[in-house]
């Protein structure tokens, strides 16, 4: 479901609310518009946890000080 999270311009209120089809979210605290969307919650969560990238692997074979295809 599309769930967002917005600020509202006017009073400074955060909330997340679904935005269905062409229905605009208003602020629950003073019902404005003018509101700013965040970025999704799931943003938070760093990435780049795949540890590539470590050891100096030969690419030919599979040991690590391979001297004869490096
Ligand atoms: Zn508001």
């Amino acid at each position: 479901m599309p769930l967002y999270d917005f600020i509202c311009r006017a009073c400074g209120r955060e909330f997340e609310t679904l935005v269905m089809g062409s229905s605009r979210p208003e602020c629950p605290e003073c019902g404005s518009e003018d509101l700013q969307k965040q970025m999704s919650v799931f943003a938070h969560k760093s990435k780049g946890d795949s540890g590539a990238g470590s050891g100096s692997n030969c690419s030919g074979c599979s040991s690590s000080n391979c001297s004869s295809c490096g």
